[in-house]
């Protein structure tokens, strides 16, 4: 089969996105009535799905993705922790219908209620709401809640551990993933989160944060941002920094989806990435949503990629499958339950 470690509902119904802007509002000027929880009918989420993920997943000849709440929306910088709190259950709880209803095709994963300058240990209670009651398998981890102005501690500090207990008693992962800018400098899409991908990836190297947590597992999408393409920059910096080789460092703990729009890109991925460490992934509907003049096909069409690489069928089952149920050791439960 194939699973796409990387889909997010970014068509989520309107009265969603209706509900979010009043929250702001509100919490903007609390002389405003306080916004009540959206409603959405089952037939307005199948809607949403059906005409939009579901439809590519089955023209592109995807099984199963791993789905999470629009990332950019996420916007951790906006509001407080308790309006945080409150948008990533409504958004949490949206995704937990989306595989309600298509449980064969979707397979959850959160969004944490993060806020700048508040304890990540304000997180931990909806990791764990999401994995015990709604059936996630992982969640997506915010570097920067700032929105671009990385306020944060790196994530080998301290700071973070609380999470990462957490992560590794529910023996879940977390996608490295960042959310809207409000820094004119970066670009959401374009620069802050090919920024963020790459220095996630360079505070691992820097720290020893896999020495505390041997089983702690990290997904870095978006190819891993800039790291392969620059991969001798970082064996040289492990070098220099009188840390161990990165395959011994970093990499049986990270891996990288292949969220790469070109094939060039996707080659040089995989000449330079271990195929244990890569897993099938899109991001679609997501950053990218155009045709490619060049090919003719979508450029977020990443299967088409990586199937120009005639990959052994052992490879092809490894990046398609294999490393996704060993990454994600839920998602492999849940596929067992199925029979597959
Ligand atoms: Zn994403």
């Amino acid at each position: 089969m194939i699973i796409d470690c990387h889909g997010h509902y970014t068509t989520a119904p309107e009265p969603h996105q209706e509900f979010r802007r009043q929250q702001l509002a509100h919490f903007d000027d609390p002389s405003l009535s306080t916004p009540r929880a959206a409603r959405i009918s089952d037939d307005q989420i199948r809607d949403s799905i059906e005409t939009n993920q579901l439809r590519l997943q089955r023209e592109r000849g995807a099984d199963l993705t791993i789905f999470s709440p629009r990332a950019s929306a996420m916007a951790h910088h906006l509001g407080d922790s308790k309006v945080s709190q409150q948008w990533s259950g409504y958004c949490n709880d949206l995704i937990a219908r989306v595989t309600g209803l298509y449980p064969e095709n979707f397979i959850g994963v959160c969004q944490l209620p993060q806020s700048p300058g508040v304890s990540i240990i304000d997180s931990i209670t909806e990791l764990e709401r999401c994995v015990t009651e709604l059936g996630f398998i992982g969640c997506n981890l915010n570097p920067d809640p700032s929105g671009g102005h990385w306020t944060a501690r790196p994530l080998i500090d301290h700071d973070w551990y609380p999470l990462y207990e957490k992560m590794v008693e529910l023996d879940v992962p977390a996608m490295i993933h960042v959310s809207g800018s409000c820094n004119a400098n970066f670009h959401a899409t374009g620069a802050h989160y090919i920024n963020a991908d790459t220095t996630a990836f360079m505070q691992f190297l820097q720290g020893d944060l896999f020495k505390d947590f041997p089983s702690l597992r990290f997904i870095i999408p978006h190819g891993g941002g800039a790291v392969p393409y620059h991969w001798g920059r970082y064996r040289g910096l492990a070098d220099m920094l009188q840390q161990p080789s990165l395959a011994e460092h970093v990499m049986k703990n990270v891996f990288f989806d292949t969220c790469v729009y070109h094939q060039p890109g996707i080659n040089l991925l995989f000449e330079v990435i271990d195929i244990e460490n890569i897993l099938f992934g899109s991001e679609m509907v997501g950053a990218v949503r155009g045709i490619d003049p060049e090919t003719g096909h979508y450029f977020d069409d990443t299967r088409r990629y990586v199937e120009a690489l005639n990959l052994s069928d052992e490879d092809r089952y490894k990046v398609y499958e294999g490393n996704a149920r060993r990454v994600y050791p839920r998602l492999d439960l849940a596929l067992r339950a199925q029979d597959q």
